[in-house]
């Protein structure tokens, strides 16, 4: 069951710059930072009320947010929802016929199971679901 919105993801070019216009514009110091090595990103959270913004810088050029930028400019990225249970729910899109980039969930930042939705199945969204792990 999809339960609520986890956070948006914003790719940006510059994370400390833009760390300190989104600190200006939700008045507000970050709450997480995490580099995510395996991922090539940095990411910072805002938490705003019950959803967070993530900013996330690639660290290298192979990075796919390093490719979103060069082809799409910095912007929104994707949306991640928190699900109940994320392997049911990957079945479940599976059988929807939805197209997932992760089969299997995988863990990403602050202690998430994630998987990815592939954007051409889902209106060019890319989608995230995510669960706390355990
Ligand atoms: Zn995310």
């Amino acid at each position: 069951m999809f339960e609520k919105i986890a956070h948006i993801g914003v790719a940006v070019k510059d994370i400390k710059a833009s760390t300190k216009l989104f600190r200006k514009l939700f008045g507000k110091a970050p709450d997480h930072t995490e580099s995510l090595p395996e991922y090539k990103v940095h990411t910072v959270m805002f938490e705003i009320g019950h959803s967070s913004i993530e900013l996330t810088e690639a660290t290298d050029a192979e990075s796919p947010i390093a490719r979103f930028i060069e082809k799409r400019g910095e912007g929104v990225h994707h949306v991640s929802f928190v699900v109940d249970d994320i392997e049911k729910e990957i079945a479940r899109l599976k059988q929807q016929g939805f197209q997932m980039i992760d089969d299997k969930p995988r863990l990403g930042a602050d202690n998430y199971y994630v998987a990815f939705l592939h954007p051409k199945s889902t209106n060019g969204v890319l989608v995230e679901i995510s669960q706390k792990k355990a």
